[in-house]
């Protein structure tokens, strides 16, 4: 920090008193204890002392913006470990922003062209798989989505079909809980690349492991691979990276602010900018070993104050619900739980006080993450849920 101004220091916006010490409060917005996961819906993540720091430091100055981007890109790839790489607003804009680059590639007529609405109609390639809530990307990126496969299975000749001279990119959704029905990202790269079709990654939530910021890409050779900042990371919530190849993060740079094309709407500020940087100098040194440490003991504290719950049975698993590797505790009843069972108990912690956010699995059991739960309130999630348990037995 530069000024030297106490963290804590709020502006002022006529409000006194203790209630102006906290905007959430002055707001009338609930904090929540955050058992579920790494959710937009829930604020993402809380950032990390020195990213804070970071993006206070960055908002006290003008900059130009594109020498910014450009130093800020460099870093972002020397960290990742990546031929180049720069930041987004969000995984979800990243992925946007790289389909727009695989229609284009680098080329200043065709980045105008796109903006003007009047490129030739392009076609991704997704899985019908893995596809679902982030089919509106594709759409966004001027592209028709072309799903190939089932639920259940993809082959490699429904992938050799979809592939025509309108294909611009296949986008592949990463975690081990998105493996069925599509093809394995290895065969992906290895029938795309033979047909001349760049992959990009949406690898959102694939954090932890730290090595996957560069496994898609420099190990497996996918084109560009897109996080969130705003989750594992610790960056801004509203930050995050695509890294791979230059040619293609040439182009995203060529599409987005702060030029005045088709990504401009995606503005990143210098704040995020900064914020991200510090994140992922903080991120790529962890203690992974520690944090996994830390995670299972708080998973055997909620395991000893839920033991004496009749009927429960608990089970850990060893990665999140996207195959994060963030272990989780499921908790499930038998006899089993009714189907509005699992959802009542989800919704009433939630409106408790505090209000506590728990997940699930299936639609039978429930699931407490240990990651974004403080020492403090490790204490707080088993006993609410102990309570609303006893309850629900009485109500029943
Ligand atoms: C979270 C998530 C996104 C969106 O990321 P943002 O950073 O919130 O924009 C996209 N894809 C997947 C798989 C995600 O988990």
């Amino acid at each position: 920090m530069t000024t030297g101004a106490p963290r804590d220091a709020l502006p002022s916006v006529g409000v006194d008193g203790p209630a102006a010490e906290h905007w959430y409060a002055r707001l009338g917005v609930p904090t929540l204890v955050n058992a579920a996961g790494r959710w937009t819906r829930l604020g993402g993540s809380v950032m990390a002392p020195e990213v804070l720091d970071a993006m206070l430091d960055a908002s006290h100055h003008y900059v130009d913006m594109f020498t910014l981007r450009e130093r800020v890109g460099r870093r972002v790839a020397e960290l990742t470990r990546n031929e180049a790489a720069c930041v987004t607003p969000g995984a979800a804009a990243g992925v946007v922003l790289s389909l727009l680059a695989c229609r284009t590639g680098a080329d200043p007529a065709c980045v105008v062209q796109v903006g003007e609405g009047r490129a030739c109609p392009a076609e991704v390639v997704v899985y019908r798989a893995q596809v679902g809530p982030y089919r509106p990307g594709i759409v966004l990126a001027g592209a028709i989505p072309v799903e190939i496969g089932n639920r259940q299975e993809t082959h490699a000749a429904d992938f050799e079909a979809a592939i025509n001279d309108r294909t611009s990119a296949v986008l592949y959704v990463a975690g081990a809980t998105r493996r069925d029905g599509a093809l394995s990202l290895d065969e992906t790269i290895a029938l795309a690349h033979g047909r001349g079709v760049p992959v990009v990654v949406d690898a959102a939530d694939q954090l932890p492991p730290v090595s996957n910021l560069w496994r898609f890409t420099c190990e497996l050779g996918a084109d560009l691979a897109v996080f969130s900042g705003g989750k594992d990371l610790g960056g801004p919530q509203a930050s995050g990276l695509v890294v791979g190849a230059r040619p293609l993060v040439d182009a995203i740079n060529l599409h987005a602010s702060p030029n005045e094309r088709i990504g401009r709407p995606f503005k990143v500020g210098k704040e995020e900018m900064v914020g991200l940087v510090a994140a992922l100098e903080r991120y790529v040194s962890l203690d992974e070993a520690g944090r996994r440490a830390r995670w299972d003991y708080v998973l055997s504290r909620w395991e000893a104050q839920l033991s004496s719950l009749p009927d429960i049975l608990m089970r850990r698993e060893p990665t999140g619900s996207a195959g994060q590797l963030v272990p989780r505790l499921v908790l499930w009843r038998e006899p089993a739980w009714s189907d509005r069972a699992v959802e009542r108990i989800v919704e009433r912690l939630l409106r408790g006080d505090p209000p506590v956010a728990v997940g699930w699995s299936g639609r039978h059991a429930l699931a407490l993450t240990p990651e974004m739960v403080s020492d403090d309130e490790v204490g707080v999630v088993a006993h609410q849920l102990h309570e609303m348990l006893l309850q629900l037995e009485f109500d029943e």
